[in-house]
């Protein structure tokens, strides 16, 4: 019996990561990859998105306050000494009601640009304002493109005010030689606010996405490892003379691939083995075939040689009392019937007894047997000639009237008496005597027969070597 082999999968695997862990990782890798890509799309058009709706609102406020001061109001504000003006305290607490009537706004100023030198002219700032004619000395370049188109801040910009992002217009009818701008200040603190909210969704909505990737990739592994598992059952089923490869650790393909390749080899064994078996097997029938047609055809052999010993006789081979018996009772009927004449001829050879008694018995055996072969081959092919008893023959002649039968009988006796028969190295002539008999109508063919001996007694008591026909009265 084969012996039965456990194989670990895992040894030489101990360093390989589980299929379950690679089809985990993959499956998260994938998940994350596509909803990574599709998060942070959505995440930074969302940032991009509320930067422009920002800088949007910040340019057309800005554009709105454009119509809120006219260069000619404000041309005599130019040092800090007209702070005291009425003129200036008129303006300064229009542009204070202006910066109010929006929360988001924090300052609204009003700058002249001379030459290359950007100054304030009005500052909506209570506690520390801008005074008039005090130069901004920073440069921003969309600040000094506000003086001539609508212009907003690329990124937040920083002063001693704090961090801001500005939206500008030029003031309505402003002169191009000294031209005045209106800027807006959103304090950055909210942006950075509304940022900080957009992130904090973002990275909510991260998370969730994390945790959903690990779900369905935990699933979606843990659902192809079973059919792994499933299919390494199936497998090892298959193959339990051959080998046993456990699943745990490594690479469960692997062991899959093992447990499959052992069923392979498992299958193969069995399938050789049972073709094997029907070779074996197949041979045996043959042979045991052969035997029994050799048997058959022995039998059969037999069977005949039974049949041919039943009806002849086993000295001179011409059929036997018995089988003339069968003939003569099936034919007499037939031939009464059919109103056809029959005769029988009783053939006794002469002295027999004295070349028994002078030669020995088994010369008269071999006397018997070549005077059968003689009478065999001297009768017609029509007529039946059986051994009758000890040294005497029946010859039945069928559709033949008394007289053809004696001529018959006369032809056959003058060939014997011609014939010399050899035995051993002696010459033997051998004569016998003929009792001639027809069939009549009504009669039985035993009394056919007995007319047939009458007739022979009589050839014998005539002096033998005779043909005598039966009287007919
Ligand atoms: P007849 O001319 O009156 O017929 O005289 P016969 O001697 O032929 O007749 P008989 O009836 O006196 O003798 C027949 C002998 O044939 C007797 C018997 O021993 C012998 N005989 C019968 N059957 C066989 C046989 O199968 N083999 C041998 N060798 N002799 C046989
Ligand atoms: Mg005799
Ligand atoms: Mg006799």
């Amino acid at each position: 019996m084969r012996k039965r082999n456990t194989i670990d999968s895992a040894p030489h695997d101990a360093m390989k990561i589980s299929i379950r862990y690679k089809l985990f990782l993959s499956h998260f890798l994938a998940i994350m990859l596509v909803s990574g890509s599709i998060g942070s799309y959505f995440y930074s058009n969302a940032i991009d998105n509320l930067i422009e709706s920002l800088q949007s609102r910040l340019k057309y406020s800005a554009a709105l306050l454009s119509y809120s001061f006219t260069p000619s109001e404000l041309e005599n504000i130019r040092t800090e000494l007209d702070v005291e003006s009425e003129e200036y305290r008129a303006l300064k607490q229009r542009i204070e009601a202006l910066a109010n009537t929006n929360p988001d706004i924090e300052f609204v100023y009003v700058m002249r640009l001379e030459g290359n030198a950007v100054s304030f002219v009005l500052d909506s700032d209570t506690e520390e304002p801008a005074l008039p004619g005090e130069v901004y000395d920073e440069y921003i370049p969309e600040l000094v493109a506000g003086f001539e188109v609508l212009s907003v801040d690329s990124e937040i910009t920083s002063d001693r005010w704090g961090n801001f992002m500005s939206g500008y217009a030029p003031l309505a009818g402003s002169d191009a030689d000294a031209p005045y701008l209106i800027g807006i200040d959103m304090r950055a603190d909210e942006v950075a606010e509304k940022l900080s909210d957009l992130k904090q969704k973002g990275f909510l909505s991260l998370l969730l996405s994390v945790f959903l990737a690990w779900l369905s990739a935990y699933l979606l592994s843990k659902g192809m490892l079973t059919r792994i598992r499933h299919l390494h059952e199936r497998c090892q089923a298959f193959s339990p003379l051959t080998g046993k490869v456990r699943l745990h650790g490594g690479d469960e393909l692997d062991g899959l691939g093992k447990a499959f390749s052992y069923m392979m080899d498992s299958v193969q064994a069995t399938h050789e083995d049972l073709e094997r078996q029907v070779r074996t097997r197949t041979a045996e029938l043959e042979d045991i075939n052969e035997r029994l047609t050799d048997e058959v055809d022995e039998r059969r052999r037999m069977e005949r040689i039974l049949q041919e010993s039943a009806r002849t006789d086993y000295l001179t081979g011409l059929i036997n009392r018995r089988e003339m018996t069968n003939k003569l009772n099936s034919t007499t009927h037939l031939n009464e019937s059919l109103a056809l004449p029959f005769c029988v001829v009783l053939v006794d050879i002469d002295g027999f007894k004295a070349i028994n008694d002078e030669l020995g018995h088994d010369i008269g055996d071999e006397v018997l047997r070549k005077f059968a072969r003689t009478l065999l081959h001297l009768v017609r092919d029509t007529d039946e000639t059986a051994r009758w008893g000890g040294e005497e023959f029946l010859i039945y002649m069928p559709n033949a009237t008394l007289e053809q039968a004696s001529r018959e009988s006369e032809r056959i006796r003058e060939a014997l008496n011609a014939l010399t028969i050899h035995v051993g190295k002696r010459d033997l002539k051998v004569t016998a005597s003929f009792g001639v008999a027809r069939h009549r109508r009504g009669d039985s063919w035993e009394t056919t027969v007995k007319y047939a001996d009458q007739a022979l007694y009589r050839a014998k008591a005539a002096g033998r070597n005779t043909v005598l026909a039966a009287e007919e009265s």
